[in-house]
């Protein structure tokens, strides 16, 4: 048996042993198309040789040194690199070792910057149902996904919910985009007034939702409402750009499609591609001017912050999707991906809404189409379409619990940046093979 305290301690794992490109390899020489990036990590696929030589070198040369004791060049060039193509206002990067700690991390920020700025009564975060911020348990409990919450529940802060832009089920018949954004806003300021104005610290949310909702983006003005709600009551915005930022949607950040910038933009993920652990929150000169003129420290920090060797790898993935524009295949790819998916499971009798931006697609599964009736949650659809598609050699991330956090059922999308027609055709035989074979 295993000593590996592994996620689940009932299942058994291949061995994965190479990566070729968008491919996984198990050590039966098994090929997995990586059309998921394991949870929209790898957008680099799994051999990059530029990433692989940064990373080498710089662990020959000076893998670590203590943020406490010492800055270091990658992590210097890679605050340059980031803050030269942040959205406005946006201009300092505090580094650390993934999405949870991003998020923990600006939580404190926000915290630290009302307590200098005279306002210690900033204290409440809103956040909205059906989000996923990470699992320690600041993350846990900003994040509105009530199963992953639900045995936590006791240990959690308190955080108020709104719900989320779903437009596919909360929508109203004959409500326009207009009318509804404006019921979001009025929903998020009664609460804004409910908690007191001056009470409220920071209003989070994923530009495009991915992990429990499905690849969800809201609608055209949704964002640029909520932070003009926001502004108006000196509240601040932090966008969870973890799974969706970084090039992932076709833009660098998400939240450029939403026309917005934000206070605090927490990153990973994508950053560094998987070669090395690596997130990060981007700051705005604002944030960071108060706290350099009250305090002068963010009193905040683990042992790895802007650890080199991550650094260097996070700046040569960067560099490649610059170079090699993959943007651009993010974008050409992604429509196409979503073009043979509407062809071949559009009109499919239990396939709800295929939804999402860029290579970050997300397919709704439903009992039935007019109805939108979500399937009984102890089928575990979710579940047996992800085996079956890995079975079939196909990498996808299902999950269930859509709708509230226990009903529906979506399969997440989030193939590498690098993939090519080819791939597409792969991923969308193979995804409509394992759904029908779950349905059947
Ligand atoms: N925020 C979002 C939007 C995420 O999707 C995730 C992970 O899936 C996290 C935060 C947490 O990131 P990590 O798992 O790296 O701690």
């Amino acid at each position: 048996m295993s000593h590996v305290f592994h996620r689940s301690l009932t299942a058994s794992y291949p061995i994965a042993c190479a990566g070729d490109g968008p491919y996984l390899i198990d050590a039966h020489g098994k090929r997995y198309l990586d059309a998921c990036g394991g949870a929209a990590v790898s957008c680099l696929g799994h051999s990059d040789a530029a990433v692989i030589a940064a990373v080498q070198q710089q662990a020959a040369t000076m893998a670590y040194a203590h943020s406490s004791f010492f800055t270091s060049e990658p992590m210097e060039a890679l605050a340059d690199f980031l803050a030269a193509r942040a959205p406005a206002g946006i201009d300092s990067v505090y580094f650390v070792s993934g999405g949870s700690e991003a998020v923990e991390s600006a939580l404190k920020l926000a915290r630290q910057y009302f307590v200098e700025r005279g306002q210690p009564q900033r204290r409440h975060v809103i956040a909205r149902r059906q989000s996923y911020h990470g699992n320690t348990l600041g993350a846990l409990a900003t994040g509105g996904n009530a199963w992953r919450r639900q045995q936590f529940e006791p240990l959690l802060i308190d955080v108020t919910h709104v719900a989320p832009c779903y437009a596919y089920r909360d929508q109203l018949p004959g409500e326009t985009d207009g009318d509804y954004v404006v019921r979001l806003g009025q929903q998020l300021e009664d609460r804004i007034f409910e908690l007191g104005a001056q009470n409220v610290m920071a209003f989070i949310a994923e530009p495009v939702v991915g992990a429990t909702a499905g690849a969800l983006p809201a609608i055209d003005g949704y964002f640029r409402r909520m932070r003009e709600i926001c502004q108006r009551h000196g509240i601040l915005l932090i966008l969870d750009e973890v799974m969706c930022g970084m090039g992932r949607t076709g833009s660098l950040f998400a939240c450029e499609q939403d026309g917005i910038t934000a206070d605090l933009i927490c990153i990973a993920k994508g950053l560094g591609a998987g070669y090395q652990p690596i997130g990060a929150v981007m700051v705005s000169s604002d944030m960071r001017d108060t706290i350099r003129a009250g305090s002068g420290f963010f009193q905040h920090g683990h042992t790895y912050i802007g650890h080199a060797t991550a650094c260097a790898a996070a700046l040569a993935v960067q560099q490649q999707i610059e170079q090699r524009d993959l943007l651009a295949n993010v974008r050409a790819m992604g429509a196409l991906l979503k073009e043979r998916l509407g062809e071949r499971l559009g009109d499919h009798p239990h396939v709800g809404d295929i939804r999402g931006r860029g290579l970050f697609l997300g397919l709704e599964l439903v009992q039935d189409r007019a109805t939108k009736q979500p399937f009984d949650p102890a089928r575990r659809l979710h579940a047996r379409i992800k085996a079956q598609a890995m079975q079939d050699g196909l990498l996808c991330y299902p999950m269930g619990g859509t709708i509230d956090g226990l009903h529906g059922d979506h399969i997440l999308l989030a193939p590498p940046y690098i993939i090519g027609s080819r791939h597409v055709e792969e991923i969308v035989g193979k995804l409509a093979g394992a759904i029908d074979a779950c349905l059947a």
